[in-house]
């Protein structure tokens, strides 16, 4: 029988729908999973795939039904696991193969993975998989980190299961070590603050224009068909359309406002602030998570404070205002991408990982959860300026952010007016009018710096750097 041309170990909900969609396009899979009950259960569930996959109830079998070099997907439970898993396989492998961690690892596991690996003949992929259990099925955006080998290893399997935006495959080899796994990290933060920026403009048409589920999922729909069309715009507009099957009730009208926020976003804001680039509007979006489980407290805050003492929002214009909330968030949007390509791009510098910004727009173009014609926008903008230091400056986005920032600021001045959270398109506004203004505010920071702690500053016309004239300040 002819050998696998890939393993993947971890059958649960990624790992058995990335299996079948390999099996599916023609390659054959060797799978292995810790309870061996599970991978006879996926066997028999995979009806006329059965002939591609070799289903493996030990590792040493698991091993040698694949071909050398061997690829191994390893998709289960981030974190230790992954360890442990790797400690178990290692002793059966060969020289050149290759170990795939494909679940949501922290890329500074990845770097230590692959480290380790160095001088021992294996090596390691770190692969980012967008798009939850349906992409991972029929097609997911992959992002991959390794060495160039490596990836032409699996090259080919990947690209035959990746998502297709208009016939070009979602994978891409990013750089070496953890390029796949920050970049998916990052993504991943700007699919927090693209849901948080969505979660605030549905607040002001359901809080200040009191529009029903079905009203406001109209309006979504009206918006996929516009500029705004994306994977989540689309999604919104049916689970408002959506009804809860016990109490007839519009579903998202009876599902508890918390969501929890860990791994990922978390990381993205972490590593922007470890990198000294601001990531505000993911920021805002993961505290705004964080704010949102404490239920109890605001249940409590709420009786002690009341809302804002503040008028209701009234608009003469309602389609105008509409119009605006759309343009609104279709500029929190640009700020929340250039944010997170920002990072990412100084997170290449610090890593010496090369990463290809149009490429990475490009392979979220389709399959991930943040896929939107908007990524094509970019893609074209990177492509264009490859060196732009922000894509806000890039000259499509540049005429973009001119033309919306009017409505971003409209909305977010009703909003503060109107007692209504909008803490990330806030940032979003925030951060377009610091960056574009060439006079700042530092200058009486570093002026209080030098007070308490005689630190210095350089002047404006470039004279040698000094002291100012404080006489005896703290340290006077
Ligand atoms: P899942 O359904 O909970 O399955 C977990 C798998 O991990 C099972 O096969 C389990 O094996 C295995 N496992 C757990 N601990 C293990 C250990 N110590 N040693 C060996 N195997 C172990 O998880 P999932 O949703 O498929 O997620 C897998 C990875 O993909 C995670 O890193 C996740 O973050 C990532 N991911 C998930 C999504 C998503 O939408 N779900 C999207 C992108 C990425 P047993 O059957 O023996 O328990």
């Amino acid at each position: 029988m002819a050998q696998a041309e890939i393993g993947l170990i971890g059958l649960g909900v990624m790992g058995s729908n990335l299996a079948l969609n390999i099996a599916e396009k023609g390659n054959k899979i060797a799978v292995f999973n810790r309870t061996v009950a599970r991978t006879k259960e996926f066997y028999e569930e995979a009806g006329a795939l059965q002939g591609q996959i070799v289903p493996c109830e030990t590792i040493e079998e698991f091993v040698a039904a694949i071909r050398p070099p061997r690829p191994i997907i390893i998709m289960i439970q981030a974190g230790a696991a992954v360890d442990q898993q790797m400690d178990l396989l290692r002793p059966y492998l060969e020289r050149n193969d290759i170990m795939i961690d494909a679940g949501n690892a922290n890329f500074r596991d990845t770097m230590r993975r692959f480290d380790a690996l160095k001088d021992s003949g294996l090596t390691f992929i770190g692969m980012g998989v967008s798009g939850g259990e349906e992409g991972a099925r029929h097609g997911p955006s992959i992002m991959v980190g390794g060495t160039e080998d490596s990836w032409k290893r699996v090259e080919k399997v990947l690209t035959s299961i990746a998502a297709k935006y208009k016939d070009e495959p979602c994978v891409a080899w990013l750089g070496e070590n953890g390029a796949g796994h920050f970049v998916k990290t990052i993504h991943n933060g700007i699919e927090y603050a693209d849901m948080q920026m969505i979660a605030e403009i549905y607040g002001i048409l359901r809080d200040g224009l009191k529009m029903s589920a079905a009203e406001i999922g109209a309006v979504f729909g009206e918006w996929n068909k516009g500029r705004l069309e994306s994977y989540l715009i689309e999604i919104t507009e049916k689970v408002l359309a959506a009804r809860d099957p016990i109490s007839g009730n519009p579903i998202v009208d009876m599902i508890l406002d918390k969501a929890g926020q860990k791994g990922t976003g978390k990381w993205s804001a972490i590593e922007a602030q470890n990198m000294g680039v601001p990531a505000t509007g993911i920021e805002a979006a993961v505290a705004a998570r964080s704010i949102s489980s404490f239920k109890t407290e605001r249940e409590a805050a709420e009786k002690i404070l009341g809302l804002p003492d503040v008028p209701a929002l009234e608009v003469t214009d309602k389609a105008a205002f509409i119009k605006d909330l759309e343009s609104a968030l279709l500029a929190g949007k640009i700020g929340a991408y250039a944010q997170g390509f920002a990072v990412m791009s100084a997170a290449s510098k610090e890593y010496g990982w090369n990463l290809p910004m149009p490429t990475i727009a490009k392979i979220w173009r389709a399959g991930c959860i943040i896929r939107s014609q908007f990524l094509d926008e970019i893609t074209s903008a990177f492509t264009k300026a490859p060196d732009a230091a922000n894509l806000i400056v890039t000259p499509a986005f540049a005429a973009m952010v001119k033309e919306t920032d009017g409505a971003l600021r409209r909305v977010v001045a009703a909003a503060a007016l109107h007692g209504l959270p909008v803490p990330a398109l806030a940032s979003a506004l925030g951060y377009f009018d610091s960056y574009r203004r060439a006079r700042g505010t530092a200058n009486i920071i570093q002026a209080q710096r030098d007070f308490f702690g005689a630190h210095g500053f350089d002047r404006i016309d470039g004279a040698d750097s000094h002291h100012g004239p404080w006489g005896s300040g703290l340290n006077g």
